[in-house]
């Protein structure tokens, strides 16, 4: 199971709904990634050791074209670089 929550950007209106980091579920583990061109976040499936799956890059779920970095809540937001993620306490959601 993951735990999806809100996050949003301490100094712009960057927000996303996800876990935002590296979590294990039945299925594997996902990391989370964002896409340049959609301007969004999302949480990808890797395999069992955390790294990507062989022949399934890290790929926009739009378009193939799209440029996708790795990117968790560690990191400034990836959209204005400066702010921090924080996430909001009362929308915790446990996801399978
Ligand atoms: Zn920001
Ligand atoms: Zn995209």
């Amino acid at each position: 199971m993951g735990y999806s929550q809100q996050w949003s950007c301490s100094s712009c209106e960057f927000e996303f709904n996800g876990e935002g980091h590296n979590s294990a579920l039945m299925s594997g583990t996902t990391t989370s990634a964002y896409c340049e061109d959609c301007k969004h976040v999302m949480d990808l499936l890797t395999g069992p050791d955390g790294r990507e799956i062989p022949g399934a890059p890290l790929e926009c779920y739009e378009s193939k074209t799209h440029t996708v970095r790795p990117w968790s809540v560690e990191e400034p937001c990836p959209q204005c670089g400066k702010g921090t993620l924080i996430a909001d306490p009362n929308s915790g959601m446990l996801t399978d």
